[in-house]
């Protein structure tokens, strides 16, 4: 197996490369590289450069708008835009119902959703999770009765990621409730200025205002809304779901990150000796630089396996569990590497911990606790086992 770039690939890498190096904004890279909150408006200036080069719907077929790269390409600008502190691209019109759409929306519903996600006139939200369904899914509740041409949706979602900003939200709802849980659920699309919606915030450990809960009391949806077949939802959903998990595991990052820990630990002195040669600490990098390097590779033959195919598989959920934990190894040992002092949030510590961190560390805590995230939601690690046991075992 050959696991260098061929000389396109490497012509394509230098590309990504200087169109980071031009067009990211340097005021965006570094509110990222301090790991701060990236602001609605950062984001949508972010999607709209990229929009304009054609390289936003990433995994979109060229007939919808994408830029017909392969799992390579796709690899190659994730790990350069991590590299450059470029923002996360939100996944959720493009990661996540762009290719449900794609796959199992109407004629009509592709003309009309997709080109307003590639340029940026809606914002969507996820709402799949409930107070009492997030692991056991399939148990939600939250209604649609049909009356006539419409839905009529009560019931709340929670956890729902950035749906303060947004336009509309993609919806599990509950449209019968005689049969196995997962035969009576639809995919459906709600525009958040219906009347009888409600967003709350939920705050997070280090503060930050990320998700919220959703409340839906008598909101009228038209019929037409409704993605593929009633009562069929759960085969959309779980389509969904393969994908959210690719994006979770965020190969770039970690190898963005991991670099960032090595230069950290070569630069800092820590009982007279460089913080790299302390044999405790070496020894950890080594861990998760081995983990990170099986990774990549597997993250690679995953990407090739779903072009091949057409679509992510099961593996996904291994690549989601791998990627998290390494992800959260990282953020754990850049704090380790930068002592003390990166225990407090920013602001938090008397005079701001910015008197003892550079700007692009002082965020350090505050990645590490939102990070927590990352094992938790798409599905929780230990739920991602369970599938892949079954799967495995043919359960
Ligand atoms: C920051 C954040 C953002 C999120 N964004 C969104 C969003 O935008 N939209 C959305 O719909 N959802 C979102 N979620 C929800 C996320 O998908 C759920 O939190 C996740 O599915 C877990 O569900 P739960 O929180 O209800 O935990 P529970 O299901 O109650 O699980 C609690 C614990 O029990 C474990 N557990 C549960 N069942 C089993 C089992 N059968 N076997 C072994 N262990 C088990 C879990 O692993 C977990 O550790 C988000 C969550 C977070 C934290």
């Amino acid at each position: 197996m050959d696991l260098s770039y061929s000389p396109q690939e490497q012509a394509f890498q230098a590309e990504v490369r200087q169109f980071l190096a031009d067009e990211l904004p340097d005021d965006i890279a570094a509110r990222v590289k301090a790991g701060g909150e990236v602001s609605k408006e950062d984001t949508e200036r972010w999607h709209a450069i990229l929009q304009s080069r054609g390289w936003l719907g990433q995994t979109w077929p060229e007939e919808h708008g994408g830029p017909g790269w392969g799992p390579v390409e796709r690899h190659i600008f994730d790990e350069e835009a991590a590299r450059a502190y470029a923002p996360r691209i939100l996944p959720f019109g493009l990661q996540m119902l762009g290719p449900v759409l794609i796959k199992f929306g109407s004629d009509e519903q592709k003309a009309h959703y997709l080109p307003r996600i590639l340029d940026g006139t809606d914002w969507w939200c996820q709402g799949y999770s409930e107070p009492g369904a997030g692991s056991d899914l399939a148990s939600l509740k939250t209604k649609a009765v049909r009356e006539g041409d419409e839905y009529v949706v009560n019931g709340q979602k929670t956890w729902t990621t950035l749906g303060q900003h947004a336009d509309w939200i993609f919806c599990l709802v509950r449209t019968d409730g005689s049969g196995k849980p997962q035969e009576g659920i639809s995919f459906l699309l709600i525009d958040m200025k219906t009347p009888g919606i409600e967003v709350r915030p939920i705050r997070l450990i280090e503060g930050g205002h990320e998700v919220n809960e959703v409340f839906f009391t008598d909101v009228r949806v038209p019929a037409e809304n409704l993605v593929w077949k009633e009562n069929d939802g759960w085969t959309v959903a779980k389509y969904l779901l393969t994908h959210e998990r690719t994006g979770i595991a965020g190969v770039g990052f970690s190898i963005a990150a991991f670099e960032r820990v090595k230069a950290l630990a070569a630069r800092t002195m820590r009982g007279g000796k460089r913080l790299i040669d302390d044999p405790l600490f070496a020894a950890r990098l080594a861990e998760v630089e081995m983990d990170l390097e099986a990774m990549k590779i597997f993250n690679l033959r995953m990407l090739a396996e779903a072009q091949r195919v057409g679509h992510p598989g099961v593996e996904t959920s291994m690549l989601k569990i791998r990627g998290t934990e390494v992800r959260q190894a990282l953020n754990d040992l850049y704090r380790r590497a930068l002592g003390p002092a990166a225990a407090v949030m920013p602001g938090e510590a008397p005079g701001g911990n910015a008197a003892v961190l550079a700007p692009e560390d002082e965020g350090a805590a505050a990645s590490y606790f939102n990070n927590r995230k990352i094992s938790i939601f798409g599905g929780s690690n230990e739920i991602q086992k369970n599938i892949l046991t079954k799967a495995m075992l043919e359960l």
